[in-house]
């Protein structure tokens, strides 16, 4: 089969490689029929991620239809078409049981395209198949499912529900890319009084006023924090941060009004400062987090009902074989894109 290969920073091939075989009874096989690139494989290939070898199939989404399965996977069988989620779930462990599947103590996490072979590829194995892929309802595309791979339960549970967003709440949401526009849809389900866009992009802003922000602001031009004292008088209720630098983690700490909450989404590289000299005495509460993807099963519903739409994140398509290609519009800031999908080509029973 063909796969995105990672050979060490700033260099990656789609190219022939083995085809992936049951190597654990829980294991599936799955075939890719749509997957996509993260934000965080840009990270990977900078080199920010060492313990992503050199010769591994990167990506950890993808929506596909199992291929076979070992002899434990009891839930799945050949044919049926799944979500693969980016955190894969042993289901036993300590933090398993608790819904945690991000901190599972097995070989669970976020595997794939990380510590595993992942799903930027024709064929890919899927470990403890049962618990970590999900059945997609009737009625629902690939395109809008594989949105929940990752981009959807990230803004979801790390950056809404961490940060408590409750009716009425004032939500700042630091970063318009995939993640903090996922942050801002999911926040809509709460009622906010207002979601305030915050991100240098105007492409971006624009973006978020689609997916429901009503207020945006460049903040090469204006503050951010004398926008949201002036509209609040005090500060955002929820200030999320999904960018992963210093200076939008300061930011996101000093848009939180006293008593509020920070919900930090972003992967960071280095060190950001908590200046707790200003913060000490103002009651605020700062969380951060890997997802869990626990929320997969609600998101579904809420998409497959219509309440959220997932679909709109896709702003670009190509075929697998076009997977260089696709990492250069992905990659190009000018590019305006979102989330772009590579599926095969029709009837390609691959290469
Ligand atoms: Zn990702
Ligand atoms: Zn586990």
């Amino acid at each position: 089969m063909h796969a995105l290969v990672y050979h060490g920073p700033g260099r990656k091939a789609w190219e022939e490689v083995p085809d992936p075989e049951i190597i654990d009874e829980g294991d599936a096989i799955v075939r890719v029929d749509a997957t996509t690139i993260c934000g965080t494989d840009l990270h990977i290939l900078a080199g920010d991620v060492p313990e992503v070898h050199v010769g591994r199939i990167l990506g950890h989404e993808a929506v596909g239809t199992v291929d076979e399965v070992g002899d434990g996977v009891h839930r799945l069988s050949p044919g049926d078409r799944v979500l693969v989620s980016c955190i894969s779930a042993c289901g036993t462990c300590q933090y398993c049981r608790e819904g945690r599947y991000g901190q599972c103590l097995d070989e669970g996490g976020w595997v794939l395209g990380h510590r595993i072979d992942g799903t930027q590829a024709e064929y890919v194995r899927v470990p403890y198949a049962d618990t970590s892929t999900y059945r997609i309802p009737d009625g629902v595309s690939d395109e809008a499912m594989l949105m929940l791979a990752d981009i959807l339960p990230t803004g979801y549970e790390v950056g809404v529900l961490a940060g408590g967003v409750r009716p009425g709440d004032v939500v700042a949401v630091v970063g318009a890319g995939p993640v903090g526009l996922s942050a801002i849809a999911s926040a809509r389900l709460f009622s906010p009084s207002h979601i305030v866009a915050v991100d240098l992009s105007d492409a971006r802003l624009e973006a978020a006023r689609h997916f429901g922000a009503d207020i945006t602001i460049n903040d090469s031009r204006e503050d951010p924090v004398a926008v949201i004292k002036e509209l609040t008088g005090r500060g955002a209720d929820v200030a999320i941060e999904a960018v992963g630098t210093p200076a939008t983690f300061e930011m996101a700490v000093r848009l939180a009004r006293p008593g509020g909450r920070i919900a930090n989404i972003g992967v960071h590289g280095s060190a950001a400062v908590l200046h707790l000299e200003e913060q000490w005495a103002r009651d605020i509460t700062i969380t951060t987090g890997l997802v869990d993807a626990s929320s997969t099963p609600t998101l579904m519903r809420l998409v497959a009902s219509g309440l959220l739409d997932a679909a709109r994140f896709v702003t670009h398509r190509f075929d697998l074989n076009d997977f260089e290609k696709a990492y250069d519009v992905f990659g190009n800031p000018g590019s305006a894109a979102l989330k772009v999908v590579l599926t095969r080509s029709e009837g390609g029973e691959g290469t």
